[in-house]
């Protein structure tokens, strides 16, 4: 039997969490026989290693010297520290090791505020020296510990497209290399400690799977090597009726489909990334979110087909700050392709589009983007209908101020009457932008003012508890 394991921040954030890790990884080998773990960057709340390292990077685009200097420094103190507590006779040769990539993050910074320019491609470089640091006090932990434990870069498993910080993986040769690569050292019964969110392109560049990206990482691997399950350890008790840190009585899941955890980790539930799933369904691999803190508890098993054991709505998620960028005129009704082109513009912007609605009358489409591409999805549409503008047959094209879409999750919603009803009595004191129900019915999304958004949590995550 063959599991993966993906360890995340928390889990290897601290000379403790990574003894509780490494006692976790030795344990279910036992059980399953092999293997494959896969491990972020640090995480020690507050302090993320692959924040101080991209933050350090942006800063040097835009002329700041000191702050890399500084997260450099920082890294070597953290580093440094954790390692001695860990590691005795690979102490030395560890220290080095993290020294060196530290000094490499220090050298490309330089460089970035020379040139005053951050490609993706040096972001992606910088991006994963967390991941390429953590990794090797790992293995050499378990081997301190005696076992025989291998740290390996992900460059050498994954091969991506080119499209930097956000890669997208050829599997066909994924498998290939990670088998070659892998193989020989479960058959040796040696315990494969891999990096997560890096891979590389055909060329062997470095890239990255998108921030949060090691969950994604582990269900490429899994599938590469038909894993049995693939688990992912993290800081709380499984997926959550909702994110822990809004509200207090958020309560674990034993159970989702994928379906159901896919919709809520693209509508914003920090725990997964959202492309985590799509491996596991083709290969038909049982993904599993446990506490690293709390390994006793089951946590939540995310399967094809999961009992609907929470009532109708399992839970509620939201992504905040987003901009709602309306087309609106009522000569549109006779422009043909309204639709069409606005989401082409959009797309060849290279912009993403999280949720659309229109009204049935085709006066308005509005659709939500991200705050950081308002500017940019303004000029493609205004480059794209600068004749309908001149005709007045569009009237404005437009951004609202910061919205946030909140969405309630559930498979059981479908054929359950009155869900809506529930959803927007319970709504009654907030100001509801706008509505969209997944085709699924699996996902109800209502666009609100970002002030409404904690409250419209609350609200609905009152009706999870009490249905
Ligand atoms: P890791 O480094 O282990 O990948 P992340 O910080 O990426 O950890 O994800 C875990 C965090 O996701 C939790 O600490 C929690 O605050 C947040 N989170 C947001 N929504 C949910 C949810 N619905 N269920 C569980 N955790 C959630
Ligand atoms: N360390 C990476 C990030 O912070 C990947 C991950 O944590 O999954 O985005
Ligand atoms: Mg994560």
């Amino acid at each position: 039997m063959t599991l993966v394991m993906k360890f995340g921040g928390t889990s290897v954030g601290s000379a403790s969490a990574m003894r509780s890790t490494a006692e976790l990884i030795l344990t279910y080998r036992e059980q399953f026989g092999n293997v494959v773990v896969i491990a972020s960057g640090m995480g020690t709340k507050p302090i993320k290693v692959t924040d101080l390292l991209l933050g350090g990077a942006n800063a040097a685009a835009d002329g700041d010297t000191d702050t890399y200097r500084q997260n450099g420094a920082l890294l070597r103190d953290i580093n440094a520290a954790t390692i001695r507590e860990l590691l005795t006779t690979e102490q030395k040769a560890i220290i080095a090791e993290n020294d060196a990539m530290i000094g490499r993050f220090e050298n490309i910074c330089q460089a970035v505020s020379y040139l005053g320019e951050l490609s993706p491609r040096a972001l992606d470089a910088v991006g994963g020296l967390g991941e390429q640091m953590s990794v090797p006090i790992v293995a050499a932990l378990l081997r301190e510990m005696g076992h025989d434990a291998e740290a390996i870069d992900a460059t050498e498993l994954i091969v991506t497209d080119s499209h930097h910080t956000n890669a997208a993986p050829d599997f066909a040769a994924t498998q290939t290399k990670a088998a070659a690569r892998l193989r020989p050292i479960l058959d040796r019964g040696g315990i494969p400690i891999v990096t997560g969110f890096i891979a590389a392109d055909a060329d062997g560049v470095t890239t990255t799977l998108g921030r949060g990206g090691s969950d994604y990482s582990a269900s490429i691997i899994g599938q590469v090597l038909g894993a049995d399950e693939v688990w992912i350890w993290t800081d709380v008790d499984g997926v959550m009726t909702t994110d822990p840190r809004i509200v207090d009585n958020a309560q674990s899941i034993p159970t989702l489909t994928f379906r159901e955890v896919s919709e809520l980790a693209y509508y914003g539930a920090k725990v997964l990334h959202p492309k985590t799933m799509r491996p596991c369904v083709e290969g038909n691999i049982p993904l599993r979110i446990k506490n690293t803190f709390n390994p006793d508890h089951p946590g939540t098993v995310i399967m094809e087909h999961a009992a609907a054991s929470h009532g109708a709505i399992k839970a509620v998620t939201a992504i905040r700050d987003l901009r709602l960028i309306t087309v609106e005129g009522k000569g549109m009704m006779g422009v043909p392709g309204v639709a069409a082109r606005t989401f082409s513009a959009v797309a060849d912007a290279d912009i993403n589009v999280l949720l659309i609605t229109q009204a049935s009358s085709e006066q308005s489409i509005c659709f939500a983007t991200s705050a950081g591409t308002t500017e940019s999805t303004l000029n493609a549409l205004e480059t794209e209908f600068v004749d309908e503008l001149k005709n007045r047959d569009i009237d404005r094209i437009w951004a609202m101020n910061p919205v946030s879409i909140v969405t309630i999750v559930g498979a059981g919603m479908r054929g359950t009457a009155g869900i809506s009803g529930r959803v927007f009595t319970a709504l009654h004191s907030i100001n509801i932008i706008a509505i969209a129900q997944g085709s699924s019915e699996c996902s109800i999304s209502i666009v609100v003012d970002d002030h409404d958004a904690s409250p419209a949590i609350k609200l609905l995550h009152d009706l999870i508890v009490t249905q």
